[in-house]
Formats: structure tokens, sequence, C-alpha cells
């Protein structure tokens, strides 16, 4: 179903950063290429066999906080992980009219928190990058909670930092472990942003109402 959102019942917005607000291929490119080639040299592996290597140790990790932390990173593959996203950060964009979006949640006075899974020295690289930080009342890493947003206890933790209505909240998110926790706990309003990428496959959004374009979604 596609989105039809009441936004006079909804004062709080949390908001995904990778993929909802920002650009995908940045990170696939950054993960899926670029790393997997600074690691096969300098071991002296092909690209192929550290694409291998690599992607076999982030599929062990996912839907854990490690699988997001540029520390845990840099310790495993002995990749100074955050010094190399800066060689690529030129590739980091916002989706189309993501900041018309937050300018009008910000002009209807709705609280607009951000809450990543990404580590703070990734959510940094992406600030300095787009204009998207001035819309947020809170940046939220989850790794200062140390759970990622697959882990349902994250959405009463974040009642500690910017305390908010599930009833009359939205989550939007393209993670469905998230949308899914956020579901389990109240959170009454979920959206799931299915074009992550001009240049990636869609999301399905299985049980959850979506979007593909901010457009959409804009309230009038
Ligand atoms: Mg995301």
């Amino acid at each position: 179903m596609t989105a039809k959102l009441d936004w006079s019942q909804i004062d709080t917005v949390l908001l995904d950063m990778d993929g909802t607000l920002l650009d995908l291929h940045f990170d696939w490119h950054f993960w899926m290429e670029y790393l997997p080639q600074a690691y096969a040299e300098r071991n002296g592996l092909s690209q192929e066999e550290a694409e291998r290597i690599i992607h076999e140790k982030i599929q062990q990790q996912q839907g854990t906080l490690n699988w997001y932390c540029l520390d845990y990173w840099s310790e495993a593959l002995q990749l100074p992980v955050s010094e190399l996203k800066r060689e690529v950060k030129h590739l980091i964009q916002t989706h189309p009219d993501v900041i018309n979006f937050l300018a009008k949640l910000k002009q209807l006075g709705k609280t607009v928190v951000m809450v990543t899974n990404a580590h703070r020295d990734s959510l940094a690289i992406k600030l300095e990058m787009t204009e998207i930080g001035d819309y947020f009342d809170h940046l939220i890493s989850a790794h200062d909670f140390g759970l990622p947003k697959e882990d349902i206890r994250i959405w009463s933790e974040i009642q500690t930092v910017q305390p908010y209505d599930p009833k009359h909240t939205l989550l939007i998110d393209d993670n469905l472990h998230a949308l899914r926790t956020a579901q389990q706990y109240g959170i009454q309003h979920l959206l799931c942003a299915v074009h992550v990428s001009p240049k990636l496959d869609k999301i399905d959004p299985q049980e959850f109402d979506h979007f593909e374009t901010y457009n959409e979604i804009i309230p009038l």
C-alpha cells in the first residue's frame, strides 16, 4: 500500500539516514567495491578474492552493531576504514526533495530526530557532505546506546534523549527489521523508503506502507 499520512496526528518524526535520506550507492560502493580493493592491495590478493573474504565477514555481522562499526572493521581488516571512506566521500548525496521535506517538517513544528545505525564517524562524514544536519532536533547514533535498531530496547532508550509519544510518532526507514521492532514497541506510523538508490533494486516493503519519492509524502 502506498503511504497515506495524517500529519495532524504526527508530532515526532524519526528518520533513518542511509538509503532513506541519502542515496545508498555511496555505502554500497564503499563496502562492496572500494574497501575490498584496499584490502586486496594491502594483502596481495585479487579483487575477487578480497571481495569474497570481506562479503563473508560482512554477512556474519549482519543485524549486529558491529556491521555498522568502523572501529570493528578497522580492527578486523587492519585497514583505516574512516580514512578510506573519506576518499570516496564525493559520492555522498541526498535523495531528491529531502531538504524540502525536512524544511517543511521544521516549518510545521514537528520534532525531527535522526536515528541511524551508522557509526559516529560515518555520520560525521555525511553531515559534512550534505545539508541535512541543520534540520534535526537530535542526531542519534545507535552506537550511543550500544544497540542497533533491530533491538526493540533502542526505542525506549531514545526516550531518554528525546521523549516522544509512540502513538504520535512516525518512523521512516528502509530497514524492515527496524520497522518491525518499532512496530512492536508501539510506534504508530511506519513508512518504508523503498527507493534507496537509482543504482540499486527497490526494497520490497512487505507488510509496510511505503513511498518512492519525497514528493509523495511531503505535507501540504
Ligand atoms: Mg537505512
